[in-house]
C-alpha cells in the first residue's frame, strides 16, 4: 500500500503513482483514520490479515494485474470495518481504488459549508462525480465554483495584508475588477500573494491558473480526475486559509484593544 491518504482520501479510479514491489508481502499495511459508524467518532483502523488475491492466493504472488480486497477495522470497537478493493497496474506503475464500502464521504466540514454558502450544492455533485471518477464532470463543477467566488475571494486578501505589499494588492484588484475572465483575474494577483497564503513556498494560486488555463483538451476522464481533485485542493485551501487568517487576526485585534484599554485605566 503506499500511504493513509490514499485510502483515507482518493477518490475511485484515480491512479496512485508507485512501483509495485514483487511481492504482495512487501506492501505495506499503513494504519488509516476515519469515521466509525460505531463509535460514531473519527477512529483509527489497521488492516486485518494479509494481501491475498482469492482463496488459491498467497501472499508471495506478484501484485502486478491483481486485484485485492482489504479489510479494515476500527481500533477502538474493533467491530465496525471498512473495505477497499485495490487494483494494482499491471504493468507495475500504480495503484488504484476500485471500490469501496462504506462509500467515499461526500459530507462538508461546516466551516467550508458556510464559506461556499449556495454553491454548496454544486461542490457535492463535484464531490460525487470526483468519487465515481468522473473527472471531466467533477473539473466541471469545481471550475464553476471557482467562477463565482473567484471575486469575492480575491477581494478579502487585503485584510490580510499591510504596508507596500496591500497598496500592490489593491492598484491589481482594481483591474480584477474590470475583467470578468477567471484565469485573467487570477493571473493579475498570484504572484501578489501574501506569505500566509503560500504554504512552504508553494503558490495555490499560480496551480489554480495553471490547471484552469491549461484545460481539459480531451483528455480521459481519469486525467481529469487529478486535475479536478488540484482544483479542489486549492480552492478548499484558499476559502479555509482567508477565513482562519481573517478571523486570528479579528481575534487578535480584539484581544490587543482590550489590552490597550485596561492598560489606559
Ligand atoms: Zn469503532
Amino acid at each position: 500500500m503506499p500511504n493513509s491518504e490514499f485510502l483515507e482520501e482518493w477518490p475511485l479510479y484515480r491512479k496512485y503513482p508507485m512501483e509495485l514491489p514483487r511481492e504482495l508481502r512487501e506492501l505495506t499495511k499503513p494504519p488509516i483514520h476515519m469515521e466509525c459508524s460505531i463509535c460514531s467518532s473519527p477512529q483509527t483502523f489497521n488492516m486485518r490479515d494479509e494481501y491475498y488475491s482469492g482463496p488459491r492466493g498467497n501472499w508471495m504472488q506478484r501484485p502486478h494485474g491483481l486485484v485485492i480486497c482489504v479489510e479494515y477495522l476500527c481500533e477502538a470497537c474493533r467491530e465496525f470495518s471498512r473495505f477497499f478493493l485495490l487494483r494494482f497496474d499491471p504493468n507495475g506503475a500504480f495503484v488504484e481504488k476500485v471500490g469501496q464500502f462504506p462509500s467515499w464521504d461526500i459530507s462538508i466540514e461546516p466551516s467550508l459549508q458556510k464559506m461556499l454558502s449556495q454553491h454548496v450544492g454544486t461542490y457535492k455533485k463535484g464531490l460525487i462525480c470526483e468519487s465515481q471518477g468522473y473527472g471531466i464532470g467533477a473539473f466541471a463543477y469545481y471550475r464553476r465554483i471557482v467562477e463565482e467566488i473567484i471575486g469575492s475571494l480575491l477581494e478579502l486578501i487585503p485584510e490580510l495584508m499591510s504596508g507596500s505589499e496591500k497598496e500592490q494588492y489593491l492598484v491589481a484588484l482594481e483591474k480584477v475588477r474590470q475583467t470578468t475572465v477567471t484565469e485573467e483575474k487570477i493571473k493579475l494577483v498570484k504572484d501578489l500573494l501574501p506569505p500566509v497564503l503560500r504554504p512552504d513556498g508553494l503558490n495555490p494560486l499560480s496551480t489554480l491558473h495553471a490547471v484552469l488555463s491549461e484545460g481539459l483538451h480531451g483528455k480521459p476522464d481519469e486525467e481529469c480526475v487529478s486535475l479536478a481533485a488540484q482544483v479542489r485542493e486549492v480552492l478548499v485551501f484558499l476559502v479555509n486559509q482567508v477565513t482562519a487568517s481573517k478571523e486570528a487576526k479579528k481575534n487578535f485585534t480584539e484581544s490587543m484593544r482590550k489590552l490597550l484599554e485596561r492598560k489606559k485605566k
